[in-house]
């Protein structure tokens, strides 16, 4: 017997956690995205792509593909497509599980200011002129405007189009990983003296923290969003336990 498995994507862990269901004949896994990048790295499953049309859109895909189990690996900071998972899940009543990674936690070394928000963040840098390195999504930028003393630094998975309209910036594109020792040799050469960071956890964008404290250079680091509260691990292979218990394998498979 087949069981049908809708990941919600985007990250690292979806990626992984589709290969290992992939090569599972019990489950017939998908997984969508939000359509944020242009040319998202090829997946082992098939991928829809774009919104469901909020909890009520989701719940109706959920019932019409007879999918079995729901399972949130969305970025820590994509809340609003979680609290819809919930919420689809307590609609349609087809159970959800979440793959969330910890975030990071400060460490000896570290120079640190946690803020709630982006505009937040924006304040913080303070009314000085900075060279700062904003390691954040397209759609986070145009706050920045507003704080045009500033020197940027931009790095993203797409081309920022348009620019940001302020005298100063360098843009960068490239998709992680990011290793320590490249990020120490960018933070230099660029003479950064603060970085915007989310607190995304992993390994995967860590590097530029590391080499922040390295360098002694500030991270002003916006806090993770408020998620709902839903059956939740921290692994691949934790989620894959789950799966193993609610669906086991009849003899044969
Ligand atoms: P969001 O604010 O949680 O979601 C906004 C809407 O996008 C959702 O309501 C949903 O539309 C659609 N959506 C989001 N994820 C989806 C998925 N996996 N499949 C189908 N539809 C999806 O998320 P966001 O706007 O993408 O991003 C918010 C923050 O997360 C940003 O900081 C961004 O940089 C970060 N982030 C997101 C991703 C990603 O893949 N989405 C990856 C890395 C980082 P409907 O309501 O119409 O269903």
């Amino acid at each position: 017997m087949q069981h049908s498995i809708l990941i919600l994507g985007g990250t690292t862990e979806a990626r992984l956690l589709a290969e290992a269901l992939a090569g599972q004949n019990r489950f017939t896994t998908a997984l969508s995205l939000a359509g944020r990048t242009r040319a998202p790295i090829a997946m082992p499953v098939p991928v829809r792509t774009g919104g469901f049309g909020g909890a009520q859109g989701l719940a109706a895909y959920l019932t019409d593909h007879d999918i079995k189990m729901l399972i949130d690996a969305t970025h820590p900071y994509a809340a609003q497509i979680s609290h819809n998972a919930a919420e689809a899940s307590r609609i349609s009543g087809i159970p959800l599980v979440a793959l969330r990674r910890e975030g990071w936690v400060e460490r000896e070394g570290d120079r640190w200011r946690q803020v709630e928000s982006v505009e937040a963040a924006v304040s913080a840098l303070g009314e000085n002129p900075r060279r700062a390195f904003l390691a954040l999504g397209r759609q986070e930028l145009l706050p920045f405007e507003k704080a045009s003393q500033h020197d940027y630094t931009i790095r993203s998975v797409d081309p920022v189009e348009p620019p940001l309209d302020v005298p100063s910036a360098h843009y960068i594109t490239a998709r992680g990983p990011f290793r320590e020792a490249d990020e120490l040799t960018l933070l230099s050469q660029h003479g950064i003296d603060a970085i915007v960071s989310k607190n995304s956890g992993g390994t995967a964008s860590y590097g530029k923290i590391a080499a922040a404290r390295t360098l002694g250079v500030e991270v002003i680091m916006i806090r993770q969003p408020e998620l709902p509260q839903v059956t939740s691990f921290e692994s691949v292979e934790a989620v894959l336990a789950h799966l193993d218990q609610i669906f086991p394998a009849e003899r044969g498979e």
